[in-house]
């Protein structure tokens, strides 16, 4: 049954052009506060579709590397005009299709525009340097060239800001791009790929091919024509990923989970640290890769931090992200439903004791959709499974020690290396975080899911492979580069 008078389908954009898989096939986008309503349909792909765009995006690239990088900028900054013109129409299908609230995906969607802007600005800045050759009548420099086509895979949780971190330096540095967005979140990524569509860009330069991660995603890393490959997701799959990459010998960019520390010192801003800690913890219903995770907190401050946490998540109202006054929406689908209480089981056979929430909604507003309790367990060991795997949801476990040493110990204690923060009024503090924190975002006295377009974005150890996206660290992994000798 659905809500819904006409649900739209939603085609793949293929050269320029909307069209339907050769399948004939297509799958329903249901919305995670009310899983009756349907909000569009979307195209399930073959290899065959994926083919097609992977040749359309060859062509177009070759045309596209030959304009000036002012512009490609120029485009860009036309797509960034028609995101911002169509906030509410790109945000309401992130709300309907995922869940976060609705001031968070416009939010997020305002930040795309901000992308948009800055790789666009990216089209007319310096992309190498000259060097001193040891010949003094010689010009040694290098250059920098796009790699081709990019393979873009991406996931529900950022449906709009990640796809265009992605794919707006990759087309500025005069790439062409193949995005296959997440399934759960197709809906949204056609309603970005229109904007591009309207902004006029070349045909071929950008193509959307939907369908299942093993079919179209494994499909790209896998396909001759595809010369490099951007991943955000889960693990499991980034290594899959990656291994299909190295195999070809292509360039690869994975960014997966994390399972972020706030440490939380005796003499920390307690308000401050209570609410950044569950801004950091709980927005997006916990579902940021840089989300809150773990808080180890310091014996001198300990219950009294645990109370006042206590006392603020009870004041939290969760509902349908497209009311105003629901502060967190639902988790994204029946799978991370299932996942989330799948670990508040775990956390209380494990012997960690819950003190707040930890149950499914099931009032009359709330029944039909994936709506968890904002959860927080206590006395919780550096050993449980709710301290050591990434949950995605909107659960916060409480350690405690003694020391900051041993505060620093636990927090690195962790396959992961995200994003980690410290509150503390202590420079020494401080310090010794900055130095021997391992992640890739390390803040202090600020939660630590909060990231800036401008500045390099990725995690250390399982978190990633290693290389960064966002602002002008993205030229690294989106170009390759020429060193030029030239003699006369
Ligand atoms: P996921 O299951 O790994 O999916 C990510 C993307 O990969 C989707 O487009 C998915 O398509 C596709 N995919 C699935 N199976 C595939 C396969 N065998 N081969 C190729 N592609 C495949 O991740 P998710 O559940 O969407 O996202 C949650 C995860 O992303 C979390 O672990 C989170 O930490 C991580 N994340 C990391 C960052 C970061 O920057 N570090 C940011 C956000 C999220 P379908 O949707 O069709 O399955
Ligand atoms: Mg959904």
């Amino acid at each position: 049954m659905t809500t819904n008078t006409e649900v739209k389908t939603y085609l793949n954009y293929i050269n320029g052009e909307w069209v339907a898989a050769d399948t004939g096939k297509t799958s329903e986008s249901f919305n995670p506060s009310n899983k009756d309503e349907v909000l569009g349909s979307f195209q399930l792909s073959s290899a065959n579709d994926l083919d097609k765009a992977v040749s359309a995006a060859k062509a177009g690239q070759k045309v596209w590397r030959k304009l000036a990088g002012s512009d490609r900028g120029n485009y860009l900054f036309k797509v960034a005009n028609v995101l911002e013109e169509k906030v509410e129409y790109v945000a309401e299908a992130m709300t309907k299709e995922m869940g976060k609230t609705f001031a968070e995906a416009k939010g997020e969607t305002l930040r795309g525009v901000a992308i948009l802007r800055y790789y666009a600005g990216e089209g007319m800045r310096a992309v190498g340097d000259v060097i001193p050759s040891s010949d003094s009548e010689a010009l040694m420099f290098t250059t920098r060239v796009p790699l081709g086509v990019v393979g873009v895979i991406t996931p529900w949780n950022f449906p709009v800001a990640i796809p265009i971190w992605k794919m707006a330096p990759a087309l500025i540095y005069g790439n062409s791009v193949v995005l296959k967005p997440a399934s759960d979140t197709a809906v949204t990524a056609a309603r970005v790929v229109e904007c591009f569509h309207e902004a006029g860009l070349p045909e071929g330069v950008i193509n959307m091919v939907t369908g299942s991660g093993s079919v179209i995603g494994q499909g790209l890393a896998e396909h001759p024509s595809v010369d490099a490959i951007t991943f955000t997701g889960s693990n499991a799959v980034g290594k899959q990923i990656g291994r299909a990459a190295f195999d070809r010998g292509i360039k690869y960019q994975l960014e997966m989970g994390g399972k972020n520390p706030v440490i939380v010192a005796n003499d920390a801003d307690l308000d401050l640290a209570v609410s950044a800690t569950i801004s950091g913890g709980l927005k997006s219903t916990g579902q940021k890769c840089t989300a809150t995770s773990r808080v180890i907190v310091q014996s001198g401050i300990y219950d009294e931090f645990r109370e006042k946490l206590l006392e603020k998540v009870s004041e939290i109202t969760v509902g349908n992200g497209m009311e105003s006054d629901s502060w967190m929406g639902p988790v994204a689908s029946e799978n991370q439903l299932n996942t989330v209480l799948s670990y508040i089981e775990k956390g209380k056979q494990e012997g960690a004791k819950l003190v707040h929430g930890g149950n499914r909604l099931t009032g009359d507003e709330t029944a039909n959709g994936y709506f968890v309790e904002p959860t927080v367990f206590d006395e919780v060991t550096a050993d449980m499974a709710i301290a050591r795997e990434e949950i995605f949801g909107p659960v916060l476990a409480l350690l405690k020690v003694d020391t900051i040493e041993e505060g620093l110990a636990m927090a690195n204690d962790s396959e992961y290396g995200l994003s980690a923060s410290i509150f503390t009024t202590n420079i020494g503090n401080m310090l010794e975080f900055i130095n021997d924190m391992e992640a890739g975002l390390v803040r202090i006295n600020a939660e630590s899911a909060g990231v800036e377009l401008q500045a390099p974005f990725g995690g250390m150890k399982q978190s990633s492979s290693h290389s960064r996206e966002q602002g002008r660290a993205a030229i690294e992994f989106f170009t390759s580069i020429k060193t030029v000798f030239v003699k006369k």
